[in-house]
């Protein structure tokens, strides 16, 4: 390990996690695998390989930039699917590239007609229809007007799809406004085929509604959380295994987090460590100095919080996370010396940090703790 720390990624954990949901989701329902924010902080050069290499042949991004990086990591072409933002600037260079996007408003709309009939090819769109999460896409109003301009120029659109975003399956409290979401897409569906326009892919699931609104699935599902092997919520995990006779979690995690011990200290009672005096050693104490901080996406406020695994035990995060080190309190740990492994995520021995553990004492979700994960840290597969 050059690098003060380094990602894992087990390759047999994703073919284990597109088994599972390609037999659980069945043979009529897409599967877009959703590598936004770096592909969850596992890496978008690393991930999209592997991913491509088990059969998915379809990738979600959240920006142009995003897309041209899933762009250049394949082998031979797949669809890339932009759920946000392209700029003006790009759009020509999307379409030309064979790029999806949503269409949010009618804006969108015609940037991407202009750009089309520059080209003189079609833009492949997906509208995007406005069901109650208030944040991006097109009331009745807007996709009726956008339905016009569609048939007015149908030689440079092609309706890849129709979707929506649903304002938090993962949940059981949004279940009545998920209901109504779901209703007022297929009234809003309803005015597309009035109009003779059938998009090639009905979708508005992501990892949670895929499991627990089995009817949200339509002809493809956006997952992203659960490819990577964690469930959206502890709901999503329990309404899962409510009625199933095992009670082994069928997915399994793909990224481990690891580092080096580089310095054992000796602090004595009565003594401070590390910045300001959130940590009074209470007796003698035997400090490990770990050359992960907050630069790397291990956040402050695990200060006097977190765990780490260091010989096969639990280990106290002590003082405050430095921009690069954090310290850990190693003194019942025997034999602990310079160089030993030290787990940040993943499994040591018996032992494992979840990155689920780092939400209950955090606050942070497991989406966010994952997108945090620079993207100077070394990725390898394993
Ligand atoms: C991020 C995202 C998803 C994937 O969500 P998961 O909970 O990770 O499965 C699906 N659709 C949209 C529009 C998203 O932004």
């Amino acid at each position: 390990m050059n690098s003060s720390s380094e990602i894992t990624l087990k390759e047999n954990a994703i073919i284990n996690n597109i088994q599972f949901l390609k037999k659980k989701l069945g043979p009529k329902v897409k599967i877009s695998t959703v590598v936004k924010a770096n592909a969850y902080g596992h890496g978008i050069e690393q991930i999209v390989p592997l991913f491509e290499k088990h059969g998915i042949d379809h990738f979600s991004v959240f920006d142009y930039g995003e897309a041209v990086r899933v762009y250049n990591s394949l082998a031979s072409p797949a669809s890339i699917m932009i759920m946000g933002w392209i700029c003006d600037d790009n759009m020509e260079e999307a379409i030309s590239k064979g790029l999806e996007f949503f269409v949010f408003n009618l804006d969108r709309l015609n940037v991407a007609l202009e750009a089309a009939k520059k080209l003189n090819i079609k833009a492949k769109i997906h509208l995007e229809a406005e069901t109650g999460m208030n944040r991006s896409g097109l009331d009745v109003r807007e996709l009726r007007e956008a339905i016009a301009l569609i048939l007015e120029n149908e030689e440079f659109f092609e309706i890849a799809g129709f979707c929506t975003h649903l304002a938090g399956p993962e949940s059981i409290s949004n279940h009545s406004r998920i209901q109504k979401q779901l209703g007022k897409y297929q009234k809003m569906l309803a005015i597309l085929t009035d109009n003779n326009i059938k998009p090639k892919y009905r979708h508005v699931a992501n990892s949670a509604a895929a499991f627990t609104y089995p009817k949200s699935r339509m002809d493809l599902v956006r997952i992203g959380i659960m490819q990577y092997g964690f469930w959206s919520s502890a709901e999503t995990f329990i309404s899962y295994l409510s009625n199933k006779r095992s009670k082994i979690n069928p997915l399994q995690r793909i990224l481990g987090w690891q580092s080096r011990i580089m310095a054992v200290k000796a602090v004595k009672v009565g003594e401070f460590v590390g910045y300001g005096i959130s940590y009074l050693a209470q007796t003698e104490t035997l400090t490990a100095l770990i050359p992960i901080g907050y630069s790397g996406g291990y956040s402050r406020s695990l200060s006097n919080k977190g765990r780490v695994l260091i010989r096969g035990m639990r280990c106290s995060v002590i003082g405050v996370v430095n921009m690069n080190m954090i310290m850990a309190d190693v003194s019942n740990v025997p034999n602990v010396e310079v160089g030993d492994e030290v787990v940040i995520i993943g499994k040591q021995g018996d032992l494992e940090i979840k990155v689920s553990a780092f939400s209950d004492i955090s606050d942070q979700l497991n989406y966010e703790v994952l997108a945090h994960l620079s993207e100077r840290i070394n990725r390898r597969v394993i």
